[in-house]
């Protein structure tokens, strides 16, 4: 049972100085884990983990390892970020050792960076174990490849999310042609994206392509272009989370589909 216990009650703190590794569990399917996540998971005190870890990956833990869960649950917030961080360092504080769980890769849209921060300030010791994002991980469940030598010589990670309201994209470079865009957290926005495009100069037949749970079992995709993508991804009711990938790569995915068929 996964419980957050308060720091001021916690016990067994030692003098020694624990460590906190962050790691990344990759975009879901529990195979698509690194060895050394695995075996860090395995060896910690207690495990700190997101909405988007898929809970299997857990059964690489002791049974007496700690698991507290930091994700939203229905109907309430998250734990804040500072808390977050304040759990960390109280718990590594103890002598632990600790591993923060996230979704795909942790300094990929993941906080990695701001946690590390505070550990850094805190003088405990950290170390950052990469994981599959969800861009690479739904590429290739999907078989679009993100990279193609005749239609894609760059890749574009964005942030597809509000900031204060506003889309905080720059729309100069994810209007950019002979690349892959792709959109994290653009679920819910994708119409105002979609749209935005257009209006910004991208054509409107631009292939895109939405996946929801890239990588498990419930994998959903969803391909249009800018003009459909929001009404068809719409009528097919894509769950969250889910990934938006645009550029003419989107096509290979149809002449591989057509290969394999023959
Ligand atoms: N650090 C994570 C991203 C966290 S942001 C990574 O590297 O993958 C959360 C966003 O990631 C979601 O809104 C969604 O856009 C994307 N995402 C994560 N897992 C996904 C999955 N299995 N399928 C599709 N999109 C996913």
């Amino acid at each position: 049972m996964t419980k957050v216990i308060p720091l001021k009650t916690r016990r067994n703190c030692t003098e020694q100085q624990g460590k906190v590794s962050l790691i990344g569990a990759g975009p879901g399917d529990p195979e698509l884990l690194t060895l050394k996540a695995a075996r860090l998971l395995n060896e910690c005190d207690t495990v700190v983990f997101d909405r988007l870890v898929n809970p299997e990956i857990l059964e690489h833990c002791r049974p007496e390892c700690e698991r507290i869960y930091v994700g939203k649950v229905k109907d309430h917030h998250s734990m804040p970020q500072d808390k977050i961080c304040e759990l960390l360092v109280a718990l590594a504080g103890c002598g632990k050792k600790v591993v923060r769980l996230k979704g795909g890769d942790p300094f990929l849209f993941g906080r990695g960076g701001e946690e590390i921060d505070v550990l850094e300030a805190a003088d405990i010791s950290w170390e950052v174990v990469p994981g599959i994002t969800a861009a690479t991980g739904c590429a290739a469940s999907t078989g679009i490849p993100l990279t193609h030598r005749d239609h894609a010589h760059a890749i574009t990670f964005i942030t597809g999310h509000r900031k204060q309201g506003d889309l905080d994209i720059n729309w100069q470079l994810a209007t950019q042609n002979d690349q892959t865009v792709v959109f994290y957290m653009g679920l819910s926005n994708l119409q105002e994206i979609a749209s935005t495009l257009i209006s910004k100069g991208k054509p409107a037949s631009t292939p895109i392509a939405v996946i929801a749970n890239g990588t498990q079992s419930k994998e959903q995709t969803v391909i249009g272009d800018l003009s459909n993508i929001a009404a068809k991804t719409q009528a097919a009711k894509l769950p969250s989370p889910a990934l938006l990938v645009m550029g003419d790569v989107v096509l290979c995915r149809e002449q591989l589909a057509l290969l394999r068929a023959s």
